[in-house]
């Protein structure tokens, strides 16, 4: 049988920020790692975006060596105590490995939660992983998000001197502004902040590569290469009639006011949101879902609004199972097709239609189809527009010869590497928004590339 984590009760949890599982007991995770069959060739080691030893790290929990396990898994991934609580393990290593035949996979992010969790109380010597490399050169890495951070981690790790340049003033990228703090607490992110300081890498928040110092300036310091990982924050928009009104957020600037800023711990944090009692979120991704349940939080009335059905909405099962148990109301094949608003300007209601499921698009998934007649209004205070976002602009537009694609993303080989000599890019800035293990599999092996590339100019 497979364990499941305990979590704060729905009726509990709706009332606060604090993080909504609660992890593995030591009791609970000895038991699971003993489910482990230990495969000779082990499937969920492919399913793994950075290929993690998952038996290896799964044998050194069940002999009760849980130190060794969190190392174990630092060979292949920087950050696990994040992974552990925000990858999509379903859709990888759980979803091939071989016990998920019968429908019950090891419940690895569980466990690697737990080995991760272990260095809460006691943290690895972790600035010796530094080596004094004599052949380091500066090496500037733009954006703190997981590609950023991996990347400067294995650099540095190499023995270069690297810069992590930040817009924020915090780092993290989405863990930090996006992710809220009920699902990743934004201590574990310090902590893995902390750690890539420890490996020798500086952190620069407040900088805007592109204005502050432009990509050119940074070669004129004396950086050899520059890794651009500005993700894709661009907010999208439905574009539709009132979508001006006040109080339509797109997800972005809700969730930073809220994580960011810490609006949910105003008075003590002196940057509120204004919220009207109503929120209708727009959307049925882990964006949308992660708006809806801060506004919940805030004691609102949420309603998510999705055009297509529950089946086809892209968050994470767990994270809709979460959502649903925490009580707020679905409305599915529904297309908002204008806002209306009051006479000082505000919204107070989104018109939709009502829509069928047809044939197949693109994506696979059956395309939703409008109902003629179907108009209704959905009241609404607030509304959060949360249906995308593209890759940030400001950088690529700043930098004279660097090619993108009609998407907006940054053209890279397969070794990383843009239109320009010593620019390398990866994660979300080169593949638009993807999920965060396939970030830092994009950072790890930029990292290797990047190091070829600056010994090649020796
Ligand atoms: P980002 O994390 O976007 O980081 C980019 C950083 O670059 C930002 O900090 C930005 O401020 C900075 N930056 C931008 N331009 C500049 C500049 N010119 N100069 C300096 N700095 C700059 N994925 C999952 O796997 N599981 C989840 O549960 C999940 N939930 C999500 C929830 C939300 C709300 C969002 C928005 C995304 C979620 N994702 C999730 C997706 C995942 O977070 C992203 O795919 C991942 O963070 C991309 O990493 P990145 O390093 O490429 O970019
Ligand atoms: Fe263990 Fe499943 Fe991986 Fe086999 S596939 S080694 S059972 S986690």
């Amino acid at each position: 049988m497979r364990n499941k984590v305990k979590q704060q009760s729905p009726q509990e949890r709706v009332k606060n920020f604090n993080e909504v599982s609660l992890g593995f007991s030591d009791e609970q995770a000895l038991l699971e790692a003993k489910r482990c069959i230990q495969c000779k060739n082990p499937l969920c080691v492919k399913g793994c975006p950075v290929n993690v030893d998952i038996p290896a790290f799964i044998k050194l929990i069940k002999e009760g060596k849980r130190k060794e396990s969190l190392a174990k898994l630092k060979e292949k991934n920087n950050l696990p105590a994040i992974c552990g609580r925000v990858c999509p393990q379903e859709d990888q290593c759980e979803k091939e490995c071989i016990l998920n035949k019968k429908g019950m996979p090891i419940n690895i992010g569980a466990l690697e939660r737990y080995a991760a969790d272990h260095e809460v109380d006691e943290p690895l010597n972790r600035a010796a992983e530094a080596k004094q490399h004599p052949e380091g050169v500066k090496i500037a890495v733009v954006g703190s998000g997981p590609a950023g951070l991996t990347c400067a981690a294995d650099l540095a790790k190499i023995g270069h001197s690297v810069t992590l340049y930040e817009s924020l003033h915090i780092p993290g990228g989405v863990l930090s502004y996006g992710i809220p703090e009920f699902r990743l607490p934004k201590k574990i992110v310090a902590g893995e902040v902390e750690y890539i300081k420890s490996l020798g890498v500086k952190v620069q928040p407040d900088s805007l590569v592109g204005r502050a110092p432009t990509v050119d300036e940074l070669f004129h310091q004396g950086v050899k290469a520059v890794f651009v990982a500005t993700g894709a924050g661009l907010p999208q928009f439905l574009g539709i009639p009132g979508e001006n009104l006040n109080c339509i957020y797109s997800a972005n600037e809700f969730l930073t006011r809220i994580n960011l800023m810490k609006a949910y711990r105003f008075p003590e944090y002196n940057t509120p949101i204004n919220i009207g009692k109503r929120v209708a979120v727009i959307g049925g991704g882990n964006v949308a879902l992660d708006c809806a349940r801060c506004a919940m939080r805030l004691g609102k009335d949420v309603i998510l609004v999705y055009r297509r059905t529950e089946a086809q909405m892209p968050a994470r099962k767990e994270e809709i199972e979460n959502a649903k148990e925490e009580g707020f109301k679905f409305s599915m094949l529904t297309q908002p097709v204008k806002f209306s608003g009051d006479d000082k300007g505000f919204v107070k209601g989104v018109e939709c239609i009502q829509m069928k499921l047809g044939e197949p698009d693109a994506s696979g998934r059956r395309r939703p189809v409008p109902i003629e007649g179907s108009n209704f209004i959905i009241e609404a205070e607030t509304v959060v527009v949360a249906v995308g976002q593209s890759p940030n602009p400001l950088l690529p537009a700043s930098t004279r010869g660097l090619e993108t694609t009609a998407h907006g993303t940054i053209k890279v080989d397969e070794n990383f590497a843009t239109s320009l000599k010593g620019v390398f890019a990866g994660g979300d800035i080169t593949t638009g928004a993807d999920t965060v293990i396939s970030a830092m599999g994009a950072g790890k092996k930029a990292a290797l590339e990047i190091d070829k590339y600056v010994r090649s100019l020796k």
